[in-house]
């Protein structure tokens, strides 16, 4: 309890280094066309393909999340016409023999759409590029307002992967968050996504929400355990109401945990997972021991993209969709974050590139380092230096002598050939990250609290 006292600090979740609060809107456009050319000049590598559909109909008072808040059907289908187009315009950039090895369909509330839109743009999406037969498709389901046709239309479309936003299951909290969810609707969208042949279901939980309680944290867990998901990611709650003003009510009816409850949950909920049988796979990410993330974990192989962690490596990631990030090897593009200001781009046929980001060789070898951190029980010195060219405990002598502390906090341990992360230090591996990223002290830092 000390230590997460301790190192409860703002920090990136490295989803992606450099992070994405160093994006500019300077940057240099033609540079960043030149990043896609010679990302597509061979068939290699493969293709990741990301899919923001905004919309839901009502506002969960802690969301984070980039949304449009509508009820009105038609933005549906206006919507996908735009996806339609943004997809006729980026496809001719891309190398036509590369195959797509994941995709993920993110939000907002991807079953907004009607099945029928979701077939009309799966269709797009098959026109316009070829899918591994193992392909990982994945989609972020509300199990609020869900039908059984929108589990099927999206499993036609090749989803084998859906994450359901829980959160909570205290109809009190619910209440405080505006997010009403009874149990029976949770269970009915697992039944539905099971008896319709989805391979994997993993359940999203949020601690330090309003109202909650260690010991109604504790409940939440045992009926999340008791649906025997696949994988289950317990989220800290972001309280940032200087970007999402709708969090201002919590502090207003004076309703979030003190500190002290919101370590408590955490501890609490990663005890009933490991005693349940999950594997602790980092940060806030739990598995069955067979899930091929837990196998990945145990083996090493683990890597992380803007959906967290994944077994598919090596490919680059185009996103559709306002707000959605792309990433080549040296750049990253965020597309515009205002649905007109997309809108708008796309009807002028053009890329709708808001802000983005060209990598030094630095940068490169940094995020090496930060996402084996990330993902990895081990930084071997010399399997990183064969990577990156270079010495890895000589040129960043200066950063690994940062690490006494956590060492000494047991977090990790270090030797000779590189240093070991504990099973202490798996809550905090943004923390051991944090001190290899060169931008922490520049730039906006409008980061959530690491715990
Ligand atoms: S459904 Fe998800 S994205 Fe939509 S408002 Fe709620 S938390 Fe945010």
């Amino acid at each position: 309890m000390e230590l997460i006292r301790k190192y409860n600090v703002p920090g990136p979740r490295y989803t992606s280094y450099p992070t994405a609060p160093q994006f500019a809107a300077d940057v240099d456009r033609a540079a960043l066309l030149a990043e896609i050319a010679a990302d597509n000049r061979d068939a290699a590598t493969p293709l990741s393909l990301y899919v923001h559909l905004p919309f839901c109909e009502t506002l969960c008072w802690y969301c984070g999340c980039n949304t449009v808040i509508t009820q009105r059907r038609e933005s549906a289908a206006e919507y996908v016409d735009l996806l339609v187009s943004e997809l006729a315009i980026t496809a001719p950039l891309l190398h036509p023999q590369r195959q797509v090895t994941q995709l993920h369909f993110g939000g907002g509330t991807p079953t907004f759409l009607p099945p029928a839109e979701i077939a009309r743009l799966g269709r797009a999406l098959r026109s316009r590029f070829t899918f591994a037969p193992d392909a990982e498709i994945s989609v972020e389901i509300d199990p609020r307002r869900l039908t059984l046709e929108h589990v099927q239309a999206y499993r036609e479309l090749g989803c084998n992967r859906a994450s359901l936003g829980v959160q909570d299951t205290n109809p009190e909290v619910q209440l405080a968050i505006h997010r009403w969810q009874p149990l029976p609707q949770t269970a009915q969208a697992i039944a539905w996504l099971r008896a319709t042949g989805y391979q994997s279901v993993s359940l999203d939980l949020i601690y330090g929400l309003p109202v909650q309680t260690e010991e109604s944290f504790a409940r939440t867990v045992e009926e999340a355990i008791g649906f025997q998901p696949d994988r289950l990611a317990i989220f800290s709650y972001a309280h940032v109401p200087w970007i999402k003003p709708a969090q201002k009510i919590f502090e207003q009816r004076e309703q979030l945990p003190s500190t002290e409850a919101k370590l408590g949950m955490l501890t609490t909920a990663a005890r009933l997972l490991t005693a349940a049988g999950y594997v602790h796979i980092g940060m806030d990410h739990f598995a069955r021991p067979g899930d091929e993330l837990a196998v990945a974990h145990d083996q090493g192989t683990l890597h992380r993209n803007f959906q967290g962690y994944t077994t598919r490596a090596g490919a680059s990631l185009y996103g559709f969709g306002m707000t959605s990030i792309s990433q080549t090897d040296g750049s990253f593009r965020q597309n515009e974050k205002e649905l007109e200001h997309y809108a708008a781009a796309i009807r002028a046929g053009r890329l709708p590139v808001e802000r983005g980001f060209l990598l030094s060789v630095e940068d490169q070898r940094r995020r090496s380092l930060v996402m084996d951190v990330m993902c990895r029980r081990r930084i071997d010195y010399a399997q990183l230096g064969a990577r990156l060219g270079l010495d890895v405990a000589a040129t960043y002598a200066t950063e690994l002598a940062t690490l006494g502390d956590l060492e000494a906090d047991g977090l990790l341990v270090r030797d000779a050939g590189g240093f070991t992360i504990t099973p202490r230090g798996e809550l905090f591996r943004r923390i051991i990250a944090m001190r290899f990223d060169a931008y922490l002290d520049r730039g906006p830092r409008q980061f959530s609290r690491t715990v």
